[in-house]
């Protein structure tokens, strides 16, 4: 099942899928799998999705790429209608989510240097997850995945994750900090939801001291959390917010979203990208907002989150072992008292794709489109299954 070809950067589950449809999988064996991980948030509109499908195979009749040394197309409708949507000003395109991060933090570090700051500082949490590049690796915090990496790249500072007086005391003791770099809700980290207010403290510290707010919302971005994007719960703008995951549900993208003054900074030869926003992957894009506009996806993704949520909760009512249930739309953690990572490949013999994150906390992300029927499988199986390995872990 590994290849001896590939580097072994992942424990890959005993699977191999070769065909999708809407929220099911299915293996080389015929074997059918409700997919409650969506390949973590990417394919948020479900396998096969015959917009992206038409998208992608009308791209390819025409043109896959040119440069962005000329000016493209479905990238200016791309950034348009990601403006419109967003309330942003304007969009830097990469291919991946720590690319749409290492664009945010050149911005911040540029901000900073116009303001004649020497050594700027971003202030980002301790759980977060913002990638795996040496900028992004070291802008997380997480020990384990900059475990060997060291040195790391310098200018980070990490506060508590929603504790604004820990954040308030780290902006009065680096006097070069110049921006704060949060997710609304930590996925890797384990589903973590900050107090509603957090975010609006953090845009209302950010204004007090000049500094830029960036959230990344490339796992809460697209409808994830009930909304297009998550900041939209709060009723604030960051300045900068980092997109990729489910923006092309499956066809590599990123983007860099800025509002004003963080709008000015990345400037002519300041940055670049060969592929970043290339025609194929915009049009995947394109499609993609289509759908959500077209299909109520997201409203309706904010009810199933809610109904999923409690059918859990009253599921898993009364086992001891359950410690926290926590949810924001179609983002799940379930935290239990004891590392559960086997879980996983149990859910994977029941036909269930799931994650564990943090060691203790069973995750989900299931595709948006995933009907009620579909989620009384995942809720009567995943329920079947965590009560069963309390009892019995083995
Ligand atoms: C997945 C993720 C990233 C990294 O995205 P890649 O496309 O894997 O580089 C960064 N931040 C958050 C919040 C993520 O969930």
């Amino acid at each position: 099942m590994t290849s001896a070809y590939i580097m072994p950067t992942y424990g890959r589950l005993p699977v191999t899928f070769v065909r999708g449809q809407g929220a099911w999988l299915w293996d080389t064996q015929g074997k059918r799998y409700l997919d409650a991980l969506a390949g973590v948030a990417v394919c948020s509109l479900g396998h096969a999705h015959p917009g992206v499908h038409a998208a992608i195979c009308k791209q390819s009749e025409t043109l896959l790429h040119t440069s962005n040394w000329y000016s493209i197309d479905a990238q200016e409708r791309l950034a348009a209608k990601l403006t419109e949507k967003s309330g942003m000003e304007n969009v830097f395109f990469s291919n991946s989510g720590a690319e749409a991060n290492e664009a945010a933090i050149k911005l911040a570090r540029l901000y900073g240097h116009h303001k004649n700051i020497e050594k700027p500082y971003i202030i980002t949490t301790d759980k977060s997850f913002h990638g795996r590049t040496m900028a992004t690796l070291s802008a997380s915090g997480n020990a384990k995945i900059q475990d060997g990496f060291q040195p790391l790249l310098e200018g980070f500072v990490h506060v508590p994750y929603n504790d604004v007086p820990a954040l308030e005391a780290a902006i009065q003791q680096y006097p070069g900090v110049v921006a704060v770099l949060v997710e609304p809700v930590q996925g890797e980290g384990g589903v973590n939801v900050p107090d509603s207010g957090y975010l609006n403290k953090i845009r209302t510290l950010c204004d007090d001291h000049g500094l830029l707010m960036m959230l990344d919302e490339i796992q809460t971005g697209i409808g994830r959390t009930g909304k297009f994007l998550a900041y939209q719960h709060n009723d604030i703008m960051p300045d900068v917010c980092t997109l990729a995951k489910a923006l092309g549900n499956g066809v590599p993208i990123g983007a860099c979203l800025a509002i004003g003054k963080a709008a000015q900074l990345l400037t002519l030869g300041k940055h670049g990208s060969t592929f970043g926003g290339n025609p194929l992957a915009c049009s995947a894009a394109l499609a993609v907002l289509d759908a959500l506009d077209n299909d109520d996806v997201i409203n309706q993704a904010q009810l199933k989150g809610n109904a999923i949520y409690s059918a859990l909760t009253s599921s898993l009512e009364g086992n001891p072992h359950i410690v926290d249930i926590r949810h924001k739309g179609m983002m799940f953690g379930i935290e239990l008292d004891r590392p559960c990572a086997d879980l996983t490949l149990k859910a994977l013999d029941l036909g269930l794709l799931i994650n564990v994150t943090y060691e203790k906390t069973v995750r989900l992300l299931p595709p948006l489109i995933i009907d009620y029927e579909q989620i009384d499988l995942l809720v009567t199986t995943l329920s079947g299954l965590i009560n069963g390995y309390c009892r019995d872990p083995d």
